[in-house]
């Protein structure tokens, strides 16, 4: 695994974006409540146990992972959270229903995806699109965080640029 150096917690790298996920960038966020900071599932429209009718602790964030390839093969998952700087002063919406909120998402995150979205409609219907991303320059943080008493080293997208 490339980037485990303990000593850096920021890393620039070249690579090209291989996948992304979730499936559909419409599923891009998540929803969570302000009151009792616990995720509401996509089903719920508010927080149940806060008892929350007036959709007043209603908050939603955005977030989204792409896998990136380096020059030598290598492949690393980045999550993208909603404190990047790429959805900066994006308004915050439920994606799947505010259209105009998706296509200010989208014109954001399109420069990383290229033609990804093709190629994922295109597995829909059985058909095989070519990924032709170009290389990027990423500014990669990473952390170590603790799961099920395991350590695992996670990696966050703070940057990107065109070469
Ligand atoms: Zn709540």
């Amino acid at each position: 695994m490339p980037l485990q150096d303990p000593d850096v917690d920021r890393y620039r790298l070249v690579a090209k974006v291989v996948d992304f996920y979730p499936f559909e960038v419409k599923d891009a966020f998540y929803q969570k409540c302000s009151f009792c900071n616990k995720e509401i599932p996509k089903r719920q429209k508010a927080c149940f146990k806060c008892g929350d009718s007036d959709y007043e602790f209603l908050q939603y964030c955005y977030q989204m992972f792409i896998l990136i390839e380096d020059e030598v093969g290598d492949q690393i998952k980045l999550s993208i959270n909603d404190k990047c700087s790429l959805f900066h002063e994006l308004k915050r919406a439920h994606l799947a229903e505010d259209s105009s909120a998706l296509r200010a998402f989208s014109a954001r995150v399109n420069p990383l995806l290229g033609n990804l979205q093709a190629m994922h409609d295109g597995l829909e219907v059985g058909k095989i699109v070519e990924v032709e991303n170009p290389q990027l320059c990423f500014e990669i943080d990473t952390w170590v965080f603790s799961e099920d008493a395991k350590l695992t080293r996670a990696f966050g997208l703070s940057a990107f640029a065109q070469i």
